[in-house]
């Protein structure tokens, strides 16, 4: 089909695979197929690729957006056979191999999906989610940061005690890994911080709250972590809801299971993602989660040249009956490993399938605190030692050396001076804009 705006990508001649989304996954199966003889296609809605697990520093001013983000044209200047294009696919036609984007069609010979999550408001209607915060996005953690800025700048204009309080207040929705360090991180920045910023505040009565609907914070680790995920960060001054559903947020007030409610202008969710599914599968391939569900070859359900990797993928077997989680490991496993067989399938080869190599799992929880769960929960750390791994690894996966450098130089300059340099409100943010 002959379409009239097209992404204008040249003829080269190869059999053409398009990946939607640079993130992760997108960037290890372009990384796999360098010498492929196809033509690569990268399309992402973004020029850059984001290091989500970091984005909470950004929020709390602690890493400036640059050094999380790195160009998706610079990443892939070193595979001869990629093309990049930013765009965002709107719809896929499966029909006639073909994808559409806010910028024109493109045609495909082999597609994958590595088009990440999304948050999940889960039933909260959208006049209520629309007042809430979320941390998907560089954006996201930017207007975090000035938004909770700007409270603080409105709490020392009003004498109004009680709004004064609801403004300093901040409550994170969601005990997981982002719930738990965002909240950390806000208990420092309390503790430290924000008293030496606003010495007219008294932030004995700001308050940190945490929700968590279950009974244990990080919910996918260990007990043992979850025990001391709890110490730590009721030592950073949280206070922490367990078996508490947040049922409803209006005017600035969070409405709980328990009858209680909170007032905290600043309402953070983190408790849910969902995949990014895009228009035009059919229905045979929706899974749980707005996911897609793909073989163990990462094949999408009732297509032969549709292929899905990372968190939109839902890859049911005995040992993982949910899919795999939504975590940066499984995404580049899925992403290097279907590069390879994409090769062997064009060389007539038998394909392997895909095994998840647990490399374990950690959450930071803030200074000199974090957990760690080693593969098979064969061991577990806690304290500095832990605190000190979730550094070395959160640094060394970063891409590019330059991010890597700026990261771990201001790890270091927060560290002895107990001072974030980032507290800035650089483009202020309204509620419900969008
Ligand atoms: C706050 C936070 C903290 C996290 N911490 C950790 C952690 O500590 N450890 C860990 O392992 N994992 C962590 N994760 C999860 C991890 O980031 C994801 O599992 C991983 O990024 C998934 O990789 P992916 O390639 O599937 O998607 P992503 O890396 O999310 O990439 C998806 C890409 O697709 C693009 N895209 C989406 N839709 C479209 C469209 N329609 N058109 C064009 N482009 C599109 C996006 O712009 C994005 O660049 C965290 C996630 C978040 C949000």
């Amino acid at each position: 089909m002959v379409h009239e705006k097209d992404l204008k990508i040249p003829n080269t001649g190869q059999k053409r695979l398009v990946v939607i989304g640079g993130g992760f996954g997108g960037l290890e199966i372009s990384n796999a197929l360098k010498k492929a003889d196809l033509q690569v296609v990268v399309i992402d809605k973004h020029n850059y690729l984001t290091f989500q697990p970091l984005l909470y520093q950004v929020a709390t001013g602690g890493l400036e957006p640059g050094s999380i983000a790195y160009p998706l044209r610079r990443a892939l200047r070193s595979i001869p056979n990629a093309i990049f294009r930013m765009a965002e696919v709107i719809q896929i036609s499966p029909e006639d191999n073909s994808i559409e984007t806010n910028n024109g069609w493109l045609s495909y010979d082999y597609l994958v999906l590595a088009v990440g999550s999304k948050t999940n408001f889960f039933s909260f209607k959208p006049e209520e989610s629309s007042q809430m915060m979320q941390l998907k996005s560089v954006t996201n953690a930017l207007d975090m940061r000035s938004f909770i800025l700007q409270n603080y700048e409105k709490a020392l204009l009003t004498s109004d005690e009680l709004e004064k309080e609801s403004l300093m207040n901040v409550a994170v929705v969601g005990g997981g890994p982002t719930g738990v360090e965002l909240a950390g991180a806000l208990g420092e920045m309390k503790n430290h911080i924000l008293p030496k910023d606003y010495p007219e505040l008294d932030f004995r009565k700001m308050q940190v709250h945490l929700f968590e609907a279950s009974s244990r914070l990080l919910g996918a680790m260990s007990p043992i972590s979850s025990d001391r995920s709890l110490k730590y960060i009721k030592g950073f001054g949280v206070n922490v809801w367990l078996d508490t559903f947040v049922t409803g947020y209006k005017d600035g007030v969070l409405s709980l299971n328990n009858g209680k409610s909170i007032s905290a202008q600043t309402m953070i969710w983190t408790a849910g993602v969902m995949g990014a599914r895009i228009d035009g599968l059919g229905t045979q391939c929706h899974g749980p989660a707005n996911r897609v569900l793909v073989d163990e070859m990462n094949k999408v359900t009732g297509y032969e040249n549709i292929f899905a990797i990372g968190d939109i993928a839902c890859m049911v077997s005995e040992n993982f009956p949910k899919g795999h989680a939504m975590v940066a490991p499984a995404a580049m496993q899925q992403g290097k490993l279907l590069g390879e067989n994409i090769i062997k399938m064009m060389n007539g080869k038998p394909l392997k399938p895909f095994e998840y190599f647990d490399k374990g799992s950690m959450a930071t929880v803030g200074r000199n605190k974090a957990v760690v769960d080693f593969p098979g929960n064969k061991g577990h750390l806690g304290g500095f030692i832990a605190w000190l791994a979730w550094m070395f690894v959160h640094a060394i996966t970063l891409v590019g050396f330059r991010n890597k450098l700026i990261v771990m130089v201001g790890w270091l300059y927060n560290y002895f001076n107990y001072d974030q340099t980032l507290r800035l409100i650089i483009r202020p943010f309204k509620k419900g804009k969008g």
